[in-house]
This record gives C-alpha cells, structure tokens and sequence, in this order.
C-alpha cells in the first residue's frame, strides 16, 4: 500500500505546477500560423510580458529554455575578447558564466558562496578596479534557484553607478519573476532573462529576454549577431515568422495568454505578495524543525531568501531518503541538492529544495509541510516540534 494516488505536487523549482486553465488552452490543434488568431494572440502577448517585467522597453520570445536566453541575450551585446563581470551566487550564476566562456567572452567571477546573496559593495570594488573599462556587463542572478539567494539587483545598480562604471547590468530573472518584486527599468536592468516553465506556469520551451535602448544601442555595435539570436527582428518583426526565427511556438502562446490573465486577474503585487506570504510559511516551519535536529534554512539571512525556491540542509544520510519517502509514499515531489556537493556528500545527498514558484497556494505549501514531517517522523530523523502550528500563524495572520 502507499499513500501516494492522487493529485501530486511537482515541489520542484521548474517546471512547476501547471494551471488545468493553461493546459486546457494548449489542448488544440495545429492553428494556422500565417494569418488570424494567433498572430493577434502573439502581438497582445508583448504588453503583458513587459507588465510583467516592469519595462515600457522591447521583448524578444525564443522558443528555447533559460540557456537559450543565456546564449540569446549575450549574443546581441558581447562579442569573443569582451571581458564581463559575473557575481556569483550558486550555481546559476557559474552556469551564465560557462555560457560566456563557451562564447569566448572572459569572465571574472566574484564567488559569494553558496549561503548568501551578492555583495553589491563587491561588486562595485570590482568595477572600480577597472580603471580603463574592460568590463562590458556585470551578469546577475536574482535568484539562484541552487542555493534560493536572492540578490538585491537594485543595489548592484546604485553600486554600479556610485563608481561611474558604464557596464551594462543584465540579470537572470528565471526563477524569480512572477515570483519574487522584480522591476526592470526602476531598478536600472539593461537586458534581463525570463523562462516560461516557472513563475510563468507554462511548459518549458519559451524564453524571453527583455532589454532597454541602452543595450539596444550596444546590440548596434556589434559587429555581427548570429541570426537566430538577433533580438532585432524578434522585437520588431516585418513578418510573423520573425519573431520566432522560423515556426512559433504555437501551443505554448496559447498557454503562455492563458497564464498571463491569471496573472494580470490576481494583480502582480498580489501574486510577489503570495509568494511572500507562502515562503515566509515555510521558512516558520524550517525554524521550528532547526530547533532540534539537522534541518536548516540554507540561508540565514530573510532579506536574502528567495520566495520561489527554498534550498535545505538536513545532513547527508538524511536527505535523499527524505525525499525518496516523500514522491513514493505521499506523491509530493521535492527538489535535488543542486550544485551543493561537497568533498564527504559529493552527490549533495544532505540538501533538498522545496519548489514553491507560479501556481501554488495555502493547502499546498501546508500539505507540503505536513508531509515532510510525516516523513521525518517515519524515517527517525530528529526535528524540532511545533512546525505546522508555526506555519499555520503565518498563513493565519496574513
Ligand atoms: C531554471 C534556471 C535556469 C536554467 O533554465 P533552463 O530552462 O533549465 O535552461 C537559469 N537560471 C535560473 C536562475 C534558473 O532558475
């Protein structure tokens, strides 16, 4: 016997739960892709996603997942011998990092460790060592879904513009928009990433990158964009096939409408404001659990918590069993330790995520918690008490 039928919970931080709303939309035939419908579909798209964003600027659509707006977005302002400043946080931003390298672009990248955000005063000492800027972009991660930092990408601006230094700032915004505030022309953001399997709530396999006229303006200069990643055209097609470089993606863009007015119905503060509400319920229960036992918030600063992903450390003999316990006996999948090896847990056995981005509520995040427990209990690994009541304040007095 297992406890596991029935409706599941993929707690994983991308792809994440999908509305029946948005699947249903994307349960059609092939529509036709030269004239009607979707074409309109596609235009009304563009406002929302800049809504979204918090930019009046331009948006290209790739069809592709976050490493393609990895290589997309670096493709239209840096070229091979271009030097860019990568702050890192965990393992997304290395990852960035890789894409330049790959690029022939050299990277020097500020590690910050795998339990904090970026140090925006760091990051300014950089930039002001670079008398005779080299620099072309500093590329940040607001949340790095490996260790669920978060960082402040407004401070990295006011940072940046304090030593004078004329970088771009481009900032990876996959995991938190939709998710965590995030406002890209108030906070000064050049060119920013997006994806549409997380807060976005639509299948994997849509991308977008958004960017202002000052990255427009250094996109000009290049001497040549490879033609598939040109934003250019994407921004302002002449033809529909344009802005997809060939086929659109159609079911996704009837998804990715459908997504959207849950969005824009909800409101985007109440949305940044569920999340908050629903992470600050399991970081409640986290603390009670660290009272007595090897569970611990992977970052103990709040300001630097993300409020789509929480990454946990409970101990290298505990976390894969836990986990395990958790899809086979209850249907509630969690997140693997990502990028969180160790010399003595070289697979990250000790560290899980719980996932809580896009389309999640109360009873979920609540039924979550119970589980976890549940699963503690039945697998003797030592936890402080008090968890749900906790969790159960925070949702109550919210
Ligand atoms: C998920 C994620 C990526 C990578 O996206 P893929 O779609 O898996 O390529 C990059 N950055 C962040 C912050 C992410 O959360």
């Amino acid at each position: 016997m297992t406890l596991a039928h029935g409706q599941g919970y993929l707690a994983i931080p991308g792809p994440s739960v999908m509305p029946e709303a948005v699947l249903r939309a994307m349960h059609r035939g092939a529509p036709n892709i030269y004239e009607g419908e979707l074409i309109d579909l596609t235009h009304g798209l563009l406002p929302d996603l800049k809504m979204v964003a918090g930019t009046a600027h331009d948006a290209a659509i790739y069809i592709g997942n976050g490493h393609a707006v990895w290589e997309a977005s670096l493709a239209n302002v840096l070229s091979a011998g271009d030097k860019v400043l990568v702050p890192v946080a965990g393992s997304f931003g290395l990852g960035w990092s890789d894409v330049a390298a790959g690029r022939g672009i050299e990277t020097d990248v500020v590690d910050f460790g795998r339990r904090g955000a970026i140090d925006p005063a760091r990051v300014a000492e950089a930039l002001a060592a670079d008398k005779d800027h080299k620099i072309k972009a500093v590329l940040a991660v607001h949340v790095d879904t490996s260790t669920s930092a978060k960082s402040d990408i407004a401070a990295i601006r006011v940072a940046m513009d304090a030593v004078g230094h004329p970088a771009l700032l481009m900032a990876d915004c996959i995991a938190s928009l939709g998710c965590d505030r995030f406002e890209m022309d108030a906070w000064g953001v050049d060119v920013m990433v997006a994806a549409s399997q997380k807060g976005l709530m639509v299948p994997p396999g849509m991308a977008f990158v958004f960017f202002n006229d000052r990255a427009q303006a250094v996109r000009a200069q290049q001497e040549r964009v490879s033609k598939y990643w040109d934003w250019v055209p994407r921004a302002n097609p002449e033809f529909y096939y344009q802005l997809f470089c060939g086929t659109a993606p159609t079911h996704h863009l009837y998804g990715l409408r459908v997504a959207l007015d849950m969005i824009k119905d909800e409101g985007l503060e109440a949305v940044w404001r569920r999340h908050e509400v629903l992470a600050r319920t399991i970081w409640a229960a986290g603390d009670a659990w660290a009272t007595g036992g090897p569970f611990e918030l992977n970052i103990p600063d709040v300001a630097a918590r993300s409020h789509a992903v929480t990454s946990l450390r409970i101990g290298k003999e505990h976390g894969t069993r836990l986990r395990r316990w958790c899809q086979d006996q209850a249907g509630l999948t969690l997140g693997i330790g990502l990028g969180m090896s160790t010399q003595d847990d070289p697979k990250g056995d000790g560290f899980f995520r719980f996932g809580h981005m896009g389309h999640v509520n109360a009873q979920m995040i609540l039924g979550m918690l119970a589980t976890v427990q549940t699963g503690m209990r039945v697998l003797d690994i030592p936890h402080g008490s008090g968890a749900l009541e906790a969790a159960a304040d925070v949702i109550a007095s919210a």
